[in-house]
């Protein structure tokens, strides 16, 4: 099917206690679709007032409403409705996020059917939420620990996966029993504004689930302040995250945070070399390299480390750079100017500082922002390349020589994302898995999983974990109740 251009942009409300709300129209943000330079969707520019009003209603909701209080059931039968409705409007928000993003289309599908899968995980752990109970307590005590819900939750997402990340938390948010106040980047905020109607269509009451579109500073800066917000998770930078977790301080809200990387491809020299090359190009130019476990330093052991280079060359050239409405696009475009900028930045450092390029390295001429996938071999350590997040399709090539010397090269970075290991040796697998600093390892793979399994970074990659049961945990408190059985013991004598 081909696909167009939509011939005017797509306008997008705020969504406060269960209606479109609109904002100062005098600031709106027109979204220019990266890849054609076409405006392609209007958003609300929200402020510190639409954010008071969301939070109010996500409080109200919370203090007052149905959603804390009714059962695992009656959460679950929401989530999956929801889901249900996204593999309804599955293509919708696809062309959507593939317009505001630049993804290619089969990438944004793919997403959109990985989120309806994350909703249906969340809808099951919406059941099996409990808490424990001691009865071994000395003193006839009996112990009851009792999850509940932690709130009103603030969720701050960014542009590089909009309706997947959204799916990573909230969800989980909803499964625990809070409500939220959600504030998508402000490049891509479509899907996100989508989504909550779909939620109300799912039955979800009003005031549960909001939405303040706008700009970081002041939407996003007044709800990681706001003293009604009892948690912020906070998906993007490590230098926005770390401000969240200042302002956060206002109300000692908790705070979960995932943030950037530069993840290490650690190939030995026994891995199957033809599937590594494939795995390291695909782990560079997925989502054009603007993901957070990209993995853009390879590390490879030196015997193989010039066979290897020249196959990920012989393949980038063939990688299909270009229009992400096309369904045979493998990488579409930057997300925006200014990122481009940063990347070519990078790249021209890269030069300067004596690395070699071995391919890519230029941006496409014409309309749209397009970049070719770009290897860089002879980087040294403390190069900015080698050390710094471009969030481009740029692949850093460095040698190694012991195991020892790879793990420790890996693990210099500020960084601990994630991580991938490429070997046909067991015993390398499982020890650089448990030496390696990140928070997702992949080995003789790379950028998979599935709703089961915790995300998160050590390290300056973040704090707390999102998806499967241990994320859903920190949106609960843990509340223990001591009952005294048989009477306590008097403390006054008579
Ligand atoms: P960003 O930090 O610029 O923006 C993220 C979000 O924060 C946006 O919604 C933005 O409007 C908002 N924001 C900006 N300033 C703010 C402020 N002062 N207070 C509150 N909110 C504010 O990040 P980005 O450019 O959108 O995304 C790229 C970054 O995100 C990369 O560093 C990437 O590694 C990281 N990221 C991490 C993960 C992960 O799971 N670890 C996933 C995706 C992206």
């Amino acid at each position: 099917m081909e696909l167009h251009l939509p011939a005017t942009p797509r306008r997008f409300e705020m969504f406060i206690d269960g209606c479109s709300v609109s904002g100062p129209s005098s600031a709106d943000i027109v979204r220019q679709s990266p890849a054609h330079g076409v405006p392609v969707s209007v958003y609300q520019s929200g402020t510190a007032r639409e954010v008071d009003a969301a939070v109010a209603a996500a409080r109200r909701a919370f203090d007052h409403g149905d959603w804390p209080r009714v059962g695992g059931a009656g959460r679950a039968a929401v989530l999956l409705r929801a889901a249900t409705l996204i593999r309804e409007h599955r293509e919708e928000l696809a062309i959507v996020e593939t317009l505001e993003s630049g993804k290619p289309i089969t990438q944004s599908r793919g997403e959109v059917e990985n989120a309806a899968g994350m909703w249906e995980y969340a809808a099951g752990v919406a059941r099996v939420l409990h808490g424990d109970s001691f009865n071994n307590l000395d003193g006839g005590l009996f112990g009851i620990v009792v999850r509940e819900p932690i709130g009103v939750v603030g969720i701050i997402t960014p542009w590089n996966f909009p309706f997947f990340i959204l799916a990573e938390r909230l969800p989980f948010v909803l499964a625990a029993g809070c409500t939220a106040v959600l504030k998508p980047s402000e490049f891509t905020s479509g899907t996100t504004v989508m989504m909550a109607g779909l939620l109300k269509t799912a039955g979800l009451p009003d005031g549960v689930v909001n939405v303040v579109t706008g700009y970081g500073d002041p939407a996003g800066q007044a709800i990681t302040e706001h003293r009604d917000v009892d948690m912020v998770s906070f998906t993007g930078s490590t230098a926005v995250g770390r401000s969240t977790l200042i302002a956060s301080a206002r109300n000692i809200k908790k705070v979960g945070l995932e943030l950037g990387g530069k993840n290490p491809q650690l190939v030995f020299a026994d891995a199957d070399l033809d599937a590594a090359a494939d795995g390291v190009l695909f782990g560079v130019c997925f989502n054009a390299g603007q993901c957070c476990v990209s993995g853009s330093r390879l590390l490879a052991e030196r015997s193989i480390a010039g066979p290897l280079a020249d196959r990920i060359v012989e393949l980038a050239r063939k990688v299909r750079v270009g229009d992400p409405l096309e369904e045979n696009t493998q990488v579409g475009a930057i997300v925006n100017e200014k990122q481009m900028g940063r990347i070519l930045g990078y790249i021209e450092q890269g030069q300067q500082a004596g690395a070699r390029l071995l391919c890519g390295g230029a941006r496409r001429p014409g309309t749209g922002l397009f970049v070719e996938p770009t290897v860089f071999s002879g980087v040294e350590e403390g190069m900015s390349i080698a050390t710094d997040e471009i969030f481009g399709p740029v692949l850093c090539i460095q040698p190694f020589d012991t195991f020892e010397e790879g793990l420790a090269l890996a693990n210099r970075t500020q960084y601990g994302l994630s991580a991938t290991v490429w070997t046909s040796n067991l015993d390398t697998a499982i020890r650089a898995s448990r030496e390696v600093k990140a928070g997702r390892v992949w080995v003789n793979t790379t950028i998979t999983g599935g709703p089961e399994m915790p995300i998160g970074g050590f390290k300056q990659s973040g704090i707390g974990r999102e998806t499967g049961l241990y994320g859903v945990d920190e949106y609960t408190e843990i509340k223990s109740v001591q009952i005294q059985l048989g009477g306590r013991q008097r403390w006054v004598r008579e």
